[in-house]
C-alpha cells in the first residue's frame, strides 16, 4: 500500500459510485431535496448575518463620531441578527436531520440489497471468495460508501453553496480586498491537501488493521481448542502484538497528522486575519470602505474557512468509497451461474416435485475447478425409493448430491426431477422439495427448537412437528436431558452439542421440512453405529413413498438401499442391490470385508465403537 496509489483520483470509481448510488438517492429524493433547500437558505442566510454585524458598527462609528442619540438603526441590525440567526439554527437543525436520515435510510436499503445479493449467489462464489474477506465488504467497505451518501453529499453541497455565495458577498464590499482574501484560502486547500491525503492514508490503514484484528480474533475464538492442543499459544500472541503494533502505529500517525492540522489552520486563519487588516484598515483610514463594511467582510472570511477544510474533508471520502465501492461491486456486480426460470411472483407456497430423478451422461466441472470431477455419469432414483452411495473419499459423492439442489451449473439434459430439466425448475420449488443434510453440520446460534424449524419457524404445527423430527432423528432422547429442552440455546455453531447430537439435530431439521427427496451427506458419520441404524430404521418409514439419497462410507448404513451405487474417480463402479453387490466381489465387497475387519478387531478389544457419539 502507498499514500501516492490510494489517493490518486479515480475517475472510474467515482462514476461508480455515482451510478450504484444513484436508484437510492431517487428513492429518498424527497427528504434530499428538502434538506438541500434547507442548505441552502442556511447557508444564504449564514452569510447575510456578517452584513448586518458590519451595518450595526457602521452605525455605532458614525453614531460616536456624530453623537447621534438614537440608537434604533444600530438595535434593529441587531434585530436582524437575532432573527437571521435563529432562521439559520432552524435551517442547519432541520437539514441535518432529514439528510443525516436520508443518508441512513439509504445505508439500510444498500446493505439489504448487498445482503440479499449475497444469499443469492450460487456457492461457487463463496468457494472463490473467502468468509473474511466477504465480511469487510459488507461491513467496513459499506461504511465508507455510506459516508458518502451521508456526509459526502452534505458536506461537499456546503462547501459547493457557501463559497459562490460568500466570494460574491466579499466582492460587493471590495475587489482587492477579496483577492487578498484568496491568499490564506489557497494555503488552506494546499495544507488540506497536504495533511488530508496522508490522514485518509492512515485512516484506512488504520480500519484495515482493525478488521485484521477482529478477524484474526475471531480465528482464535474459533479454533481455541486446536490452538490450546498444540500449545501455540505463544506464536499466535506474538502474530497479534505485530497486527496491534501497526494499529497503534497508525493511530499515532493519525493522533500526529490531526496535531498538526488544527494549529496550520488557526495559524493561517490568523494569518489572514492580519493581512486584511493591514490593508483593510488602510482601506477604512482612506475611506475606501466603512469600518462596518470592513467588520462584516472579516465575519464573511471567516465563514469561507470551514467549506475548503470541508471539501478536503470531502475528497478523502470519495476516495474511500471509491475504493470500497469497487470492492463491493464485486459483489453487486455478480452473476449466480446457475440458471433457472424465476418462480412466479404470486405462486404462493410452490407445488412440491414428485417423480424419478434421472441422471443422463452427467459430467460436471466446478465452475473454475482443475476439469470435470463427475464423467458421463448415469443413474436413475425412482420416485419413492433409496439410494446408497458409497465410495473413496474424493470419488465425487458430495459433488454428485449437491447438484441436485442445483447447487452449481448443470448442462441441459443432464439432471431430470419428475420428467423436467433441473434447468427448467425454479429454485425455490427445487430446493422447497428436498431436505438436504450437508456433510459439514451447522447449526445456529439459536435454540434446538429454531435450528429444527429453520425451515419454517411460523408453521402452525411447528412444535409437533420438532417432536416428531427430533423423535425421527434419535435426537428427543438427548434432548430431554438438556436443561431447557427443546428451549435449549445452543452456543456459536451449537458447540454445547457433541459431534453426533449435532448431526441428529441437522438430520431432524431436514426431516422437519417434510421434504419429498432426502439427501443426507454422510450425515450419521460422527454416530455409532447402533444408534445409526436406529436412526435409519426410523427414517425409512418417514420415507417410504419419497426418494432418499443416502452417502455412507459405512457398508452398514447403505446396506438397506433400494439400490447402491459405488462411486470411484467420478464414474459408477458399481450397481446394485447390497447382495448383487457383494456377489461381484468388487470395490463394494472389498470395502464391505475391510469394515467387517475393523468390527470384529474392535469388538475383539471390547469397545463397542471409536468413532464415538
Ligand atoms: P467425496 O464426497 O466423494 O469425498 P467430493 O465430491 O467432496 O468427494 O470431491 C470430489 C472432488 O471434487 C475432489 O477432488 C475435490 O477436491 C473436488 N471438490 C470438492 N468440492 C469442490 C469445490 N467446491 N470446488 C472445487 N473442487 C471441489
Amino acid at each position: 500500500m502507498n499514500s501516492t496509489a490510494t489517493n490518486k483520483p479515480n475517475s472510474n470509481g467515482n462514476r461508480l459510485i455515482v451510478r450504484r448510488i444513484w436508484p437510492y438517492l431517487k428513492r429518498h429524493k424527497v427528504k434530499l431535496l428538502v434538506g438541500l433547500a434547507f442548505l441552502l437558505i442556511n447557508n444564504y442566510v449564514a452569510v447575510r448575518i456578517p452584513r448586518h454585524v458590519g451595518q450595526a458598527f457602521e452605525f455605532l462609528a458614525n453614531a460616536f463620531r456624530t453623537q447621534t442619540e438614537d440608537l434604533s438603526v444600530f438595535y434593529g441590525e441587531l434585530m436582524w441578527v437575532l432573527i437571521l440567526a435563529l432562521l439559520s439554527a432552524v435551517m442547519l437543525f432541520s437539514r441535518r436531520l432529514l439528510m443525516i436520515t436520508a443518508s441512513r435510510d439509504m445505508e439500510y436499503d444498500f446493505r439489504n440489497d448487498v445482503f440479499a445479493k449475497l444469499q443469492n449467489l450460487s456457492p461457487s462464489y463463496f468457494d472463490r471468495h473467502p468468509t473474511g474477506d466477504l465480511m469487510s465488504r459488507a461491513t467496513n467497505d459499506l461504511d465508507a460508501i455510506r459516508d458518502i451518501m451521508g456526509p459526502g453529499i452534505m458536506y461537499m453541497a456546503d462547501s459547493l453553496t457557501v463559497f459562490p455565495f460568500a466570494l460574491i458577498a466579499m466582492t460587493q464590499y471590495s475587489l482587492a480586498l477579496t483577492g487578498l482574501a484568496l491568499i490564506p484560502i489557497g494555503l488552506f486547500a494546499v495544507i488540506v491537501r497536504l495533511v488530508m491525503g496522508r490522514i485518509f492514508f492512515y485512516s484506512k490503514a488504520r480500519q484495515d488493521l482493525l478488521g485484521e484484528i477482529s478477524a484474526d480474533t475471531q480465528e482464535f475464538l474459533s479454533g481455541v481448542r486446536v490452538v490450546k492442543a498444540y500449545g501455540q499459544q505463544e506464536n499466535r500472541l506474538a502474530q497479534f502484538k505485530t497486527i496491534n503494533q501497526r494499529f497503534v502505529d497508525a493511530n499515532l500517525s493519525l493522533a500526529r497528522l490531526r496535531a498538526l492540522l488544527h494549529p496550520s489552520i488557526q495559524m493561517v486563519i490568523l494569518l489572514g486575519y492580519a493581512l486584511l487588516l493591514t490593508f483593510g484598515g488602510r482601506l477604512v483610514f482612506k475611506d475606501v470602505i466603512g469600518l462596518g463594511e470592513l467588520i462584516a467582510f472579516l465575519g464573511i472570511y471567516r465563514l469561507l474557512i470551514w467549506p475548503v477544510v470541508g471539501f478536503g474533508f470531502v475528497l478523502s471520502l470519495w476516495q474511500r468509497g471509491a475504493a470500497a465501492m469497487a470492492r463491493v461491486e464485486d459483489i453487486i456486480s455478480a452473476r449466480s451461474d446457475v440458471t433457472a426460470p424465476e418462480a412466479a411472483a404470486d405462486a404462493g407456497s410452490p407445488v412440491r416435485l414428485t417423480g424419478p430423478i434421472e441422471i443422463r451422461n452427467l459430467t460436471f466441472a466446478y465452475p473454475g475447478g482443475d476439469g470435470p470431477v463427475l464423467h458421463d455419469l448415469s443413474l436413475t432414483i425412482p420416485a419413492g425409493r433409496s439410494l446408497g452411495i458409497i465410495g473413496p473419499t474424493g470419488a465425487g459423492k458430495s459433488t454428485l448430491v449437491s447438484l441436485i439442489p442445483h447447487f452449481y451449473p448443470v448442462a441441459r439434459d443432464q439432471i431430470r426431477i419428475g420428467g423436467r430439466d433441473i434447468n427448467d425448475i425454479p429454485l425455490n420449488q427445487l430446493r422447497h422439495s428436498i431436505g438436504y443434510v450437508p456433510q459439514e453440520t451447522f447449526l445456529f446460534s439459536d435454540s434446538i427448537r429454531g435450528n429444527v424449524a429453520f425451515s419454517d419457524p411460523a408453521h402452525a404445527e411447528r412444535d409437533a412437528r420438532v417432536e416428531a423430527a427430533t423423535r425421527i432423528s434419535r435426537l428427543a432422547a438427548d434432548v430431554e436431558g438438556f436443561p431447557q429442552g427443546l428451549d435449549t440455546r445452543l452456543g456459536e455453531r451449537g458447540i454445547n452439542l457433541s459431534g453426533g447430537q449435532k448431526q441428529r439435530a441437522s438430520i431432524a431439521r431436514a426431516v422437519f421440512r417434510d421434504p419429498e427427496i432426502l439427501i443426507l451427506d454422510d450425515a450419521l458419520s460422527a454416530v455409532d453405529t447402533e444408534t445409526e441404524e436406529q436412526v435409519l430404521e426410523q427414517l425409512s418409514q418417514f420415507m417410504d413413498n419419497r426418494t432418499t439419497i443416502l452417502i455412507s462410507h459405512r457398508v452398514s448404513a447403505v446396506r438397506l438401499c433400494d439400490d447402491i451405487v459405488v462411486i470411484h474417480e467420478g464414474r459408477v463402479a458399481e450397481q446394485g442391490t447390497h447382495e448383487d453387490l457383494l456377489e461381484r466381489n468388487g470395490l463394494y465387497t472389498r470395502i464391505h470385508q475391510a469394515q467387517q475387519l475393523a468390527r470384529e478387531i474392535e469388538e475383539e478389544n471390547g469397545s463397542t465403537d471409536f468413532t464415538g457419539n
